[in-house]
């Protein structure tokens, strides 16, 4: 039903009411137009028969003026003084030019001159011989009479004839006058009863009628001729109807030849009507209805319209108003609240709802706008803050230029971690209350945009000003944080982007701001201003991790192994596992190339695991090739970090078949120094689980052997530079000798990296050094080639084969 209805019918009530009235009205006009039709159609058709009899009366009337026209002329004729004495003269021609001339004269056709004793003593018209039966047959009634007439066929046409006689003072002849009947006598009947006459013939009983004279169409005038008419029936019916075309009409028949004349030659008059047209209501009539109608739709509309606005104006003026609160505008009240009516009611209640959903609205807006914690602008605040700046920057001419500083806090998840989220709370508390404090000028707005995020911008701040204050807030880093019992010490990513410099927008400004903070993060050199080659390194770092994943899906990665041997037997000890990256263009990536950056982003964590997982088949392989190595593998903070990764490599041994003890995991001071609680933790449940630990990269951070000692590890690796450089650097040589010493005195395995040359190698064998790691005994190589440097590295050593024969393989 719905889609039926037009679309502007479907939105608009006022005009579905308008509609909908409209349409009743009409029907209703409809139907009493209908009734007002029926019943004067009703009407009618009962006065039709009556209305044929009254025709038929009308058209024996002008027959008879027609007779009685005839007879004068005829009786003129009679009394003429110059024919009555040709008469009686017998002057037979004067009497046709007489006859002849009168007959025109008074428009008959037929004119004759008949003795006493009807005989025919002249004529002029017709044909003589019908005369002369037609006077017989008029000759009783006229020698009774006096006069007589009669409507008579006369060559095949009816004709109206009459006789009348000649006195002198006896009866000394007749004279006998006619005409043919035509379709005057059609166009009289019309104008004068508006019906239609019709005369049919036949030339004796059994011929069919033809109709000789009508002003019907030529169809009727034959239909008509084709029904059986019967002279008794005629006389008694009023009215016959006679269908012709799917219309009706209604016939009276009126026989005016005498019957059983003439042979049965007769003459028939139809008077008919069309009864369709009669039952018509007349035009004026259709017209002054239609009228009427047509202004009663017009009158109704404007009502129907005056009184739908009533309703609709205020309705649409609601939902303008509830349109305007879906807008948010919560400001203008709701008009018609005076009402009393439905709509009154419904306005009350939209006003009730603007007002209170006003009020939250502002909450909200508050909660919006502000940060809870610190009572600082959130970031959408300060983002439309930057952006109304710029806006009045512009306005103004001056091009007055806007600065935003970015600050992201350094290890603040790590106080969150270690001190609990209360003090970390505090904690972002009085950082902002810190950086405020550095907010001397009255326009500058410091917001916290969310986490550890800070961020201020500064109107009319050019880069130098901009520096000046970063700087100032770096300061301000510098001195701990006392929060309750505890002293923090905080430090601070730092960026800064100016207006126009940097960006046309606000939202550019600002995220080049934080890229440029993220590099400050990076450098660790204070606070940096943008600069486009940050954006090109950030980008680089998106697609860099986009395609580390998929080197991981795609088996791009490869396993690196290198030797560790044992100093005082030149046995292979072990191996270290070193990823590699087989980049389908670059080639082959060394791994500090995509290791921090790993590290950096979390995904050290999949790659460990790879890396672990393919040891363990490597070490499945070499034990099978009767090589049983230590295979070191390295881990780094993120790893440690991760309270689950003991579990996960236990999985994996189960996985494997693989014990514990195959493993070395390498770790870096500075990896430990992060957390050392969690740190700490892990590692002893790696240690718990069998994995021997090693301490990787040793020398180059700042821990203590005394710490290392609390740690559950069982090796230290000095890192190469040291090693590198001990031939030539006393001081190194010196770092290295101790270092193996206390170590030992700790119980731990010392393992020497770098070991480039034979004099490297001679030198440790003599500082007691447990293990050897370097370029000069083998490089990182596929580990697939590893079994067969093994052996090359057996053979390479006669003196020492067959004593090493066990030791190597044992
Ligand atoms: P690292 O753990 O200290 O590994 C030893 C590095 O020293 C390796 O570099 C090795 O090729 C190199 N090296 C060994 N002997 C010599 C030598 O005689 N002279 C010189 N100049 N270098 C020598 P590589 O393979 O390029 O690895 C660099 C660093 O990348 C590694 O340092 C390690 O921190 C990291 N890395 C490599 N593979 C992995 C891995 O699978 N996981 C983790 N977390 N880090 C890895
Ligand atoms: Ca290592
Ligand atoms: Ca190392």
């Amino acid at each position: 039903m719905k889609r039926l209805m037009p679309s502007w019918l479907r939105r608009s009530l006022g005009a579905r009411i308008v509609a909908f009235s409209l349409a009743l009205l009409f029907l209703v006009q409809i139907a009493s137009f209908s009734a007002i039709r029926a019943s004067l159609g009703q009407h009618a058709r009962s006065v039709l028969p009556e209305r044929l009899v009254v025709g038929e009366r009308v058209l024996l009337t002008l027959l008879d003026q027609n007779a009685q026209k005839l007879t004068e002329g005829a009786r003129l004729l009679a009394t003429d003084y110059g024919f009555r004495t040709a008469v009686l003269s017998n002057d037979a021609e004067t009497i046709a030019s007489v006859l002849e001339n009168h007959g025109a004269r008074i428009g008959a056709t037929e004119a004759a001159l008949l003795g006493a004793d009807f005989t025919l003593r002249g004529a002029s018209g017709s044909d003589t011989r019908d005369l002369a039966a037609l006077a017989s047959r008029l000759a009783t009634r006229a020698a009774r009479g006096g006069v007589a007439g009669e409507i008579a066929l006369l060559g095949g046409s009816p004709h109206q004839v009459v006789l009348v006689p000649m006195k002198a003072p006896v009866v000394v002849g007749w004279v006998l006058m006619g005409f043919p009947l035509d379709t005057r006598l059609a166009t009289d009947m019309r104008k004068l009863s508006a019906l239609d006459v019709t005369l049919l013939t036949r030339a004796s009983a059994s011929a069919p009628w033809s109709p000789t004279l009508t002003n019907q169409p030529a169809g009727l005038a034959q239909a008509l001729a084709r029904q059986a008419w019967t002279a008794a029936g005629d006389a008694t019916t009023p009215m016959r109807t006679v269908t012709l075309d799917r219309e009706e009409f209604g016939v009276h028949a009126r026989w005016l030849t005498p019957q059983a004349a003439a042979g049965d030659a007769a003459v028939l008059a139809l008077v008919s009507l069309s009864i369709d047209e009669a039952v018509r209501p007349p035009r004026d009539l259709q017209i002054g209805l239609a009228a009427i109608t047509l202004f009663g739709l017009v009158v109704f509309s404007i009502g129907v319209l005056v009184s739908t606005r009533r309703v609709t104006t205020p309705l649409r003026a609601l939902s303008t108003a509830a349109d305007r609160l879906g807008a948010g505008d919560y400001t203008a009240p709701i008009d018609g609240l005076e009402r009393e009516d439905e709509i009154g009611h419904l306005a009350r209640a939209f006003e009730q709802m603007r007002t209170s959903v006003g009020e939250k609205q502002a909450q909200i807006l508050n909660l919006a706008y502000w940060d809870s914690l610190t009572g600082l602008p959130n970031r959408v605040q300060f983002r439309d803050a930057v952006r109304d700046a710029i806006a009045q920057a512009q306005a103004g001419d001056g091009q007055a230029p806007i600065a935003v500083i970015m600050l992201d806090l350094d290890r603040f998840k790590h106080v969150n971690d270690v001190l609990g989220y209360r003090v970390g709370d505090l904690l972002l508390g009085s950082v902002g209350e810190r950086l405020s404090q550095q907010m001397v000028r009255g326009g500058d707005l410091v917001a916290r945009l969310g986490g550890d995020e800070f961020a201020v911008l500064l109107r009319h701040g050019d880069a130098a000003l901009a520096e000046s204050v970063a700087q100032r807030i770096g300061a301000a880093f510098d001195e701990p944080l006392k929060l309750e019992e505890h002293t923090v010490d905080m430090g601070a990513g730092i960026g800064i982007a100016c207006w126009p410099q940097h960006a046309s927008d606000a939202d550019v400004l600002l995220s080049r701001a934080e890229v440029a903070m993220y590099a400050a993060k990076r450098r660790t050199e204070g606070p940096l201003m943008y600069d486009a080659s940050f954006d090109a390194a950030s980008t680089q770092t998106l697609s860099l991790l986009t395609e580390l994943r998929q080197a991981v899906e795609h088996g791009e990665l490869r396993l690196f192994l290198q030797p560790k041997l044992q100093l005082d037997t030149g046995r292979v000890s072990g191996a270290e596992a070193l990823v590699r990256w087989l980049h389908p263009t670059r080639g082959l990536v060394p791994p500090m190339e995509f290791i921090p950056f790993a590290e950096q982003t979390g995904f050290i964590r999949t790659l460990t695991m790879w890396v672990f997982e393919e040891a363990a088949r490597h070490w499945l392989a070499l034990q099978a090739e009767g090589l049983p190595l230590t295979l070191s593998v390295n881990l780094s903070t993120r790893d440690l970090l991760d309270p689950d990764l003991p579990q996960k490599f236990d999985a994996l041994l189960v996985k494997h078949r693989v014990p514990a003890e195959a493993y070395c995991l390498e770790i870096t001071e500075s990896a430990i120094m992060d957390d050392p609680t969690r740190a700490l933790a892990t590692l002893n449940r790696l240690s718990a689980l069998g994995f021997r630990l090693s301490i990787d990269d040793f020398g180059t951070g700042y821990s203590s052997l005394a710490y290392l000692k609390r740690l559950p590890v069982d090796e230290l690796k000095i890192d190469k530079s040291f090693v590198m450089s001990m031939e030539k650097d006393l001081d190194d040589a010196k770092i290295v000798r101790s270092t193996i010493d206390l170590a030992h005195n700790l119980g731990l395995t010392v393992v020497a990296e770098g070991v480039e040359n034979a004099k490297a190698w001679e030198m440790l064998r003599e500082l007691a050094c447990d293990e050897a790691q370097g370029y000069h005994m083998g490089r990182p190589m596929p580990a697939t080639d590893f079994a067969a440097w093994a052996a090359a590295w057996l053979m390479k050593q006669p003196h020492r084969a067959v004593a090493s024969t066990n030791m190597v393989f044992h």
